[in-house]
């Protein structure tokens, strides 16, 4: 006989939590990465370049493997993107390099650019190398709101270019989603804030959290006391389901639950449901699933209201969900939230596809991972002029400049892919054009 609303920490021993929440993809050594990186044609237009967002120069960087200078390989990656370390470990290389790469099409096994990546990053992280200099000061300081991926990489950008700059962030840590979202097994041993040293090590940029713009500073006063303002604040709300009952106990987004786990110290002690329903078909959705089966729920089903196609979830990512036991039932959604007692007892679905009907899942716990959005608020700026959106995210152009002369913006918080990736390439964007700005005026 189950019980309603099983949820519990310690559900596994110390050594299981352990495996689970370790690196998911081993680092190369040398031998692995001067084999894998002899795999490489070193393409004249190299199509897995031009699939990169940041444009890092891939068969330049391997070629360096190559001839063991890893080192170089390392500068390579990062003259392109200072996230290239977290990039290794995060990007859905599967739809970007790795895809487009020739080795995809001739063989179906592509040239593990990610791991090669991660193997030169690495070797010169853990060597404490900051291979960057900063230029002579110019004199002019830009604020920068948000220390996530876009917020740092345009810092770090404007920094070497000699402009310091203050990043005010609202959370205790830098590193954005890098440190509160990514699954956990793909950062682990603190890799986030490994990187944010990493990045603050070139010197110039103050990073100050616990500063929230719309409360402790606002977008009036950093425009009049800096010669520009860098918005990179993210996505600050969630979707909700808009059923009745999404308050009672066992119903949880996943956004705020993985943000829990991705800072607890010992994850035994973090409570999870036996059976665990997600709503939701993206990236957030495969991760929250996955971790929770990580925790030790016993029965994960991952609902989404269209087919696998439409997901947001790369198909890689599908099938890791589904190697790590998690259900994933297609065309339908949730229609009524079932409670005994305060908490969730069962999920109603209601079709959508081809068939018609309803159908019932037990659950101790469900995840709304069913999107994030943009958040205004802060940005609401006291004065008549008015920072544009655009599709409910702040409107930019092709420079991510804004519709405020003196403010750009980048990352999740605009239009366009939501990843790592993207994201430190609009930083890297905006802290070029700001620079060609600062030299005018
Ligand atoms: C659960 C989850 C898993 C993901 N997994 C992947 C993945 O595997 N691979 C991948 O490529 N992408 C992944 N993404 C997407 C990726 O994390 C984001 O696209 C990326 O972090 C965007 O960077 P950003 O700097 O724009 O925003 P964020 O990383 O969100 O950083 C924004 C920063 O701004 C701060 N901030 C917000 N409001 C304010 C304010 N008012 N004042 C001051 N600071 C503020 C926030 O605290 C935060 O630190 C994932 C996202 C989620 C939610
Ligand atoms: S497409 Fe593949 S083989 Fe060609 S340069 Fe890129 S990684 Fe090397």
């Amino acid at each position: 006989m189950s019980r309603v609303g099983d949820i519990a920490a310690n559900r596994l021993s110390r050594e299981e939590y352990e495996r689970n929440f370790d690196d998911v993809e081993p680092p190369l050594e040398r031998k692995h990465a001067l084999v894998e990186a002899s795999r490489c044609y070193f393409c004249h237009d190299a199509p897995c370049l031009e699939a990169c967002p940041t444009g890092i120069d891939i068969p330049g960087f391997i070629r360096k493997i190559a001839t063991d200078n890893v080192k170089g390989s390392a500068i390579t990656i990062l003259e392109e993107n200072i996230m290239g370390g977290a990039c290794a470990r995060v990007c859905p290389t599967e739809i970007l390099c790795e895809q487009a790469c020739v080795r995809t099409a001739q063989e179906g096994k592509p040239v593990n650019i990610g791991a090669l990546q991660r193997y030169a990053t690495d070797w010169l992280f853990e060597r404490g190398i900051q291979p960057f200099e900063r230029v002579a000061p110019s004199g002019k300081r830009v604020a920068v709101v948000g220390g996530g991926p876009a917020g740092l990489a345009c810092a770090h950008r404007l920094s070497m270019l000699g402009h310091a700059t203050t990043v005010f962030e609202a959370r205790e840590k830098g590193g954005g989603l890098n440190e509160y979202g990514v699954a956990a097994y793909k950062v682990p041993q603190d890799f986030a804030q490994r990187e944010v040293a990493f990045i603050l090590s070139l010197g110039g940029i103050d990073l100050r959290c616990g500063m929230a713009l719309g409360r402790d500073v606002t977008l009036v006063q950093l425009r009049r006391d800096y010669d520009a303002v860098f918005l990179g604040t993210g996505l600050a709300g969630v979707n909700a389901l808009k059923l009745e009952g999404e308050n009672l106990k066992g119903v949880e987004d996943a956004v705020a639950y993985i943000e829990r786990l991705r800072q607890a110290a010992d994850k035994a002690a973090l409570a999870i449901g036996r059976r665990v329903v997600v709503i939701g078909g993206g990236n957030t959705a495969i991760d929250i699933a996955v971790q929770a089966k990580r925790l030790g729920a016993e029965d994960v089903t991952m609902v989404y209201r269209r087919g696998p196609e439409n997901m947001g979830a790369t198909q890689h990512e599908q099938d890791f969900a589904q190697t790590n036991g998690v259900r994933i039932k297609h065309w339908a959604r949730p229609a009524q939230l079932i409670s005994e007692n305060g908490a969730l007892k069962a999920v109603e679905f209601e079709r959508t596809g081809s068939e018609t009907g309803r159908f019932t899942l037990e659950a101790d716990m469900l995840f709304k991972a069913i999107g994030q959005v943009f958040v205004p608020a802060p940005l609401s700026n006291g004065t008549n002029e008015l920072l544009e959106l655009k599709n409910g995210r702040i409107a930019v152009n092709g420079d991510r400049r804004t519709s405020l002369p003196n403010v750009w913006a980048g990352g999740d918080c605009i239009e366009g892919p939501d990843l790592t990736v993207s994201a430190v390439q609009d930083g890297k964007l905006a802290a070029h054009a700001i620079d060609r700005y600062l030299k005018q005026g």
